[in-house]
């Protein structure tokens, strides 16, 4: 039994063998061959190993004539490992005495050297682990003859390990055979974790090397509360998960017929309304169960997942109309297409960035290929006749971007005008505020935009300079540092005081501990994931705005993190007592 502690970002917990994807998504599975099977697997393994030497000497050579002499040494070491008793002896070895299929033995074998080596944690032999993998990965595509793994055609419940999940892998994932998924790298706020969370699947991030430490087949258990993973548990402690299983479910439960018979107001009474944040429009039947508002943010690139190119209008157009039907008169937020960064970069063709979060991500991107945009805004003016509809543009750094949007919206509305098509005439349009650059000159937004919503997830990446997807700096990304409050309180500040509709639509407005500070800085908005909503609505109904003002003054005086962080939780454990509450 090995216990391995990451990074909590969707709670539940999952018990189930193992599903191992390389990073290349090869899926490499453990599994023993017979005793009349040993010679032929061992022939196809030494036919993977001659493939790969020929493959390697073809670079080598190529590379001989048209680049540096060092370059071609790289490869005259590959070629060496290749040739290395490790793997010309361990290997065969292992599929004679253990019986392993030859992928089984590649990557048993690759784990054992590739382990000491990354221990040692110093660059020089880092980089060698990397020529490791490379040859580990050429000879995995030899044996399997095929790429990445589709998650989508699963016949058993499993615990996908992988080293990264890209957005577009984990929405669509099989949610009725993923029990969960545990990755190497990852962030609290990645949009892989913010997934998770809509598809609820237990899931741990930025466990660090958790694809060399797992075998496919080992049982694994995922705590996503805690974070912690426990690979091939005893039976008592596989005992003591499935409670804990249970456990949280049965608090699930707790909080959802507490919201249930909770006031929609605070304590004193004051409205708060709570949105919902969703990727797809049947996302709204469990939103409206837990009594949303409407949807504060529907992340429309998500559609694209669905049709796995560009939407025309008529598919965006049938996403509203779906999306209206469901909400049955409540608003419907529609942000506009948040492509690049990490989000289907490759699958829209995007060119490799170096920096892609700072790069052509989003508006700029929108901007850019402004044909996108406007098949998304037909579409979203046409449906908005079907119900309250706002449009809110995404990264917005500057008021000259927020024009440029503007001028393409009203650009959109002439043509639907002169073509004689039917469209909503007064759809308010916003924009998210999850720029520094934005949050910081809020007051020049006011006269021409109708609306704010603070996307804290990135507001917080870009202030503190921590990349959301990153474990390494997972313990940096901080809601309560004071730069991040400030902001975020000047925003909903200027809003309130210029009567602006403002709501905070980041993972910050769904955590209990940050909801309440963001309470007494005036806001009345709140744009969560589903989940979320029972333990925010039922915390919010236990708290007057006397109360939370005094919070978030005693909160703003101090100059750490860590220290608001303590004076918020206290009062979580005040509002939502354990003995209540507790798992
Ligand atoms: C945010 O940045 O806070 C946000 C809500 O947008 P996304 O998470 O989709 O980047
Ligand atoms: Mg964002």
């Amino acid at each position: 039994m090995e216990i391995k502690n990451g990074i909590p970002v969707s709670p539940g917990v999952a018990i189930a063998p193992a599903l191992v994807l390389d990073s290349e998504s090869f899926r490499i599975p453990r599994r023993f061959i017979r005793k009349d099977e040993v010679d032929t697997e061992l022939k196809r393994f030494e036919l993977a190993r001659t493939k790969a030497i020929g493959e390697i000497s073809d670079i080598r050579d190529s590379v001989h004539s048209t680049a540096k002499e060092e370059v071609g040494l790289i490869f005259d070491a590959h070629l060496r490992m290749l040739d290395d008793p490790l793997i010309t002896r361990e290997i065969p070895e292992k599929i004679k005495t253990k019986r392993y299929t030859p992928e089984y033995a590649v990557s048993r074998v690759f784990k054992k050297i590739i382990k000491p080596i990354r221990e040692i944690n110093d660059a020089y032999f880092l980089q060698r682990v990397n020529d490791f993998y490379d040859i580990q990965k050429r000879l995995l595509r030899n044996l399997l003859g095929q790429r990445a793994h589709d998650l989508t055609e699963l016949d058993r419940k499993v615990v996908v390990v992988a080293h990264d999940l890209t957005p577009s892998q984990t929405a669509t994932l099989d949610k009725n055979m993923v029990a969960g998924f545990i990755t190497d790298v990852g962030g609290a706020t990645s949009h892989t974790a913010i997934l998770a969370n809509a598809l609820g699947i237990p899931a741990v991030v930025g466990l660090g090397t958790i694809t060399g430490d797992i075998s496919g087949g080992d049982v694994v258990i995922v705590d996503g509360k805690t974070g912690r993973v426990i690979v091939n548990p005893d039976d008592n402690t596989r005992a003591k998960y499935e409670a804990r299983g249970q456990g949280y479910i049965d608090r699930e439960k707790r909080l959802a017929d507490a919201a249930a018979k909770a006031e929609r107001t605070t304590k004193d009474g004051a409205a708060v309304n709570l949105y919902a944040n969703i990727e797809w429009d049947d996302e709204i039947e469990f939103a409206n169960k837990l009594g949303a508002d409407g949807v504060g943010l529907f992340r429309t690139e998500f559609i694209y997942s669905k049709y796995g190119a560009h939407p025309t209008e008529e598919q965006h157009y049938e996403t509203y109309r779906r999306a209206h039907g469901l909400l049955e008169g409540r608003p419907l937020t529609l942000r506009t297409m948040d492509f690049g960064a990490d989000k289907f970069a490759s699958e829209v063709g995007l060119e490799r960035e170096e920096n892609p979060f700072l790069g052509c991500r989003s508006i700029r991107l929108s901007l850019r290929q402004p044909h996108l945009l406007i098949t998304q805004l037909r579409a979203a003016l046409r449906a908005a006749l079907l119900g309250p509809t706002r449009i809110m543009l995404p990264m917005v750094g500057s008021i000259e971007e927020f024009r440029a949007g503007k001028m393409i919206v009203e650009n959109v509305k002439g043509d639907l005008e002169r073509e004689g098509i039917e469209f909503a005439k007064d759809v308010p349009l916003g924009m998210m505020v999850e720029v520094p650059s934005a949050a910081l000159t809020i007051d020049s937004f006011m006269d021409e935009c109708d609306f704010f919503s603070i996307g804290t997830n990135d507001l917080v990446q870009y202030t503190l300079a921590v990349d959301r997807n990153n474990q390494y700096v997972a313990n940096l990304f901080k809601h309560t540092n004071p730069a991040v409050l400030r902001l975020v309180k000047q925003v909903i500040d200027e809003a309130v005081s210029r009567g602006k509709p403002v709501s905070v639509c980041g993972e910050m407005a769904g955590e209990a501990r940050f909801a309440m500070i963001l309470l007494g800085f005036g806001l009345r908005e709140f744009s969560v994931g589903p989940t979320a909503m029972p333990e925010l609505r039922t915390l919010l109904s236990r708290v007057t705005v006397a109360e939370a003002e005094a919070l978030a003054n005693k909160a703003m005086a101090l100059c750490s993190a860590d220290e608001i962080a303590e004076v918020l939780d206290a009062e979580v454990q005040r509002l939502l007592p354990s003995e209540e509450f507790g798992e």
